[in-house]
């Protein structure tokens, strides 16, 4: 039996093929998952269409994560396509004005921090509000973070503050919504060339000083943070709750 036959999940954050929520949807299909996607706006639907019919997705819709109103209407067609029961969610969106990202990070205006910390850590809990009165047989939540939230990291600045946000918020979820037998949790990805990535300064020199130095001496692929997740995402995974997995080749675990 696969992974995860029978399970039904949403994936938000799936922008083309290169996104990490779109390794995370394939693999999760891959299992034997029934998945119903986001797109944020229409620019981003000639792309995602393609990639929702490989999967045979079992929906796909509009969604800004914030918008209030834009994620209660994906709720209710998400109950209303799964029959009112839901098996997981996994949460693959992250933006900062650009701006925000170049220079100091003491020079982040008010505006850019309240942006990066809405879409990128606010809407977990979000979406977390809304999915766990669906999953009536516990589920699993899954976010992806960064090491950025753990050392300052150049070219990363508030996105990096947006990251230890949501890194604490998985801990908080998993206290507040582990009696209903829902497990929260993040993967802390190594960088992967995406189109969030194009956005950080310095990104190839990231890509290089990771592979130097990481255990395992190379980057990760987006097949590997989707076999992550499939784990985080099943019953192999029933103990494990309020974790930050790092799927980075053991970067994270070495010094100078
Ligand atoms: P990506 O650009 O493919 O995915 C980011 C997604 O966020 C896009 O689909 C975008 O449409 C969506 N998004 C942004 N604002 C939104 C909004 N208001 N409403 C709805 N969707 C919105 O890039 P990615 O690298 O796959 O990023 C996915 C996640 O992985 C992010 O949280 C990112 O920080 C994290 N991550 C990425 C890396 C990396 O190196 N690529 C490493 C660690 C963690």
């Amino acid at each position: 039996m696969k992974l995860l036959e029978g399970k039904r999940g949403l994936v938000f954050g799936i922008a083309n093929d290169h996104s990490l929520g779109w390794h995370i949807a394939r693999a999760a299909a891959l299992q034997g998952a029934r998945v119903g996607l986001n797109y944020h706006d229409d620019r981003l639907l000639r792309r995602v269409r393609p990639l929702a019919d490989q999967i045979q997705a079992a929906f796909l819709a509009p969604c800004d994560v914030a918008d209030e109103a834009a994620l209660d209407a994906f709720f209710a067609r998400a109950a209303d396509v799964f029959d009112g029961q839901l098996d997981f969610v996994v949460h693959s969106v992250a933006f900062a004005d650009r701006a925000d990202l170049l220079g100091r990070f003491v020079d982040t205006t008010r505006a850019g921090h309240a942006l990066a910390l809405d879409v990128s850590a606010y809407s977990f809990t979000a979406i977390a509000r809304r999915a766990a009165p669906l999953m009536l047989g516990g589920g699993s939540l899954l976010t992806l973070t960064y090491y950025g939230a753990e050392k300052a990291m150049p070219g990363y600045n508030v996105m990096g503050v947006a990251k230890a946000a949501l890194e604490a918020s998985v801990r908080y979820l998993a206290a507040d919504l582990g009696p209903a037998s829902i497990r929260v949790n993040g993967i802390s990805a190594g960088p992967i060339r995406t189109l969030a990535a194009a956005g950080i300064p310095g990104f190839r020199d990231m890509l290089k000083a990771t592979a130097d130095k990481a255990p395992l001496r190379r980057n990760v692929t987006g097949g590997e943070v989707g076999d992550a997740a499939a784990f985080l995402l099943s019953d192999l995974s029933s103990a494990v709750t309020g974790e930050i997995l790092h799927v980075d080749a053991g970067y994270h675990a070495v010094g100078v």
